[in-house]
This record gives structure tokens, sequence and C-alpha cells, in this order.
């Protein structure tokens, strides 16, 4: 996947449709919220949501001035296309770690599932049910990970490779 593909995705994940637009929209120059909703006519609300959806990611940035005729604080935005590939490779790296976790976890038990597929329980609570189903009365087979395990290694070198063509 490339990496303006994998860009595309988490804003759109973080902070939606207007997000993207926004997103690619490439302004030249700081914008105010009300100038980007006017010129978009989207809700002056959702245009600061996602602004600062897209700020909490890196990639956005604002500086508050007060407007001389109303008093009122003004928030002036910039997107900062600098710092893509930094920001995908934090949440890349995020969600490398939570595989890793999920592959520990998936290695070091035993699951134990209903025939039915009513529940997956491990060793000591199939023990506990004699290996009945305690709401069906189904029998509980006995769960194999393996295949867990092979699609979590996929999806972690998928994310490595990401990675290595993000330098
Ligand atoms: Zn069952």
């Amino acid at each position: 996947m490339q990496s303006d593909e994998l860009i595309r995705e988490l804003i759109e994940r973080v902070a939606g449709d207007v997000g993207l637009i926004i997103y690619t929209l490439r302004p030249k120059r700081e914008f105010t919220d009300e100038e980007l909703s006017a010129e978009l006519g989207i809700e002056i609300n959702d245009v600061r949501k996602s602004l600062f959806a897209l700020y909490e990611l890196g990639l956005a940035e604002y500086r508050r001035k007060r407007d001389d005729e109303t008093g009122w604080m003004e928030y002036y935005w910039k997107i900062n296309y600098d710092k893509q590939n930094e920001v995908l490779r934090r949440e890349l790296l995020k969600t490398r770690r939570k595989l890793e976790e999920k592959l520990e976890m998936e290695e070091a038990s035993v699951y134990y599932i209903c025939v039915n597929g009513c529940i997956k329980v491990n060793y000591e609570e199939a023990m506990e049910f004699n290996f009945m189903c305690p709401r069906c009365g189904g029998f509980l087979e006995y769960f194999d990970t393996s295949l867990i395990v092979e699609k979590v290694r996929e999806e972690i070198e998928k994310i490595d490779e990401m990675l290595s063509n993000l330098q």
C-alpha cells in the first residue's frame, strides 16, 4: 500500500470525510475555520472538529489571534504535510505493538469453543464446564489458534514492509 493511500485511510478514520477533504485541499497559506467553512460550504462545527482531529494526529497546527474588531479569538490553521511520514510511522508502530500483544496472547493460550459457536473459553473454564457449553449444551472443542497466529504474523510482515517503504 502506498503511503498516500495509508494516510488517507488514517485521516478518514480519525478526522472523517471532512478531514480528508481539508487534507486533500492542500491550502497554500494559513486559514481560519470560518474561511474554510464558507469556502467548502461545510458546517463550521464539522470543520472545527476535523481540524482538531488532524491536530491530535499531528497533521495540523494552529495559532490563536484576537480579532481586533470583534475581540474574539480566531484560529489560524496550517496543515503539516511534511509530518505525513512521521505520523504514519507512529501509527504503524502502534498497530504493530497491538498485533504483537495479540500474537503473544494467542500463542500462550489454549482455547475451547462451543461447536455451535456460542462461547470461546480457556482451558480452565472448559474444565469447569466439563467441556460442555453452558448455553446450548454442545461440546466444547479444542480451538486451533495456528490460523489466527499465521494471520497476525502476516499482518505484522505487511506493516514491516510499509514501514520500510516509508524511509
Ligand atoms: Zn453452545
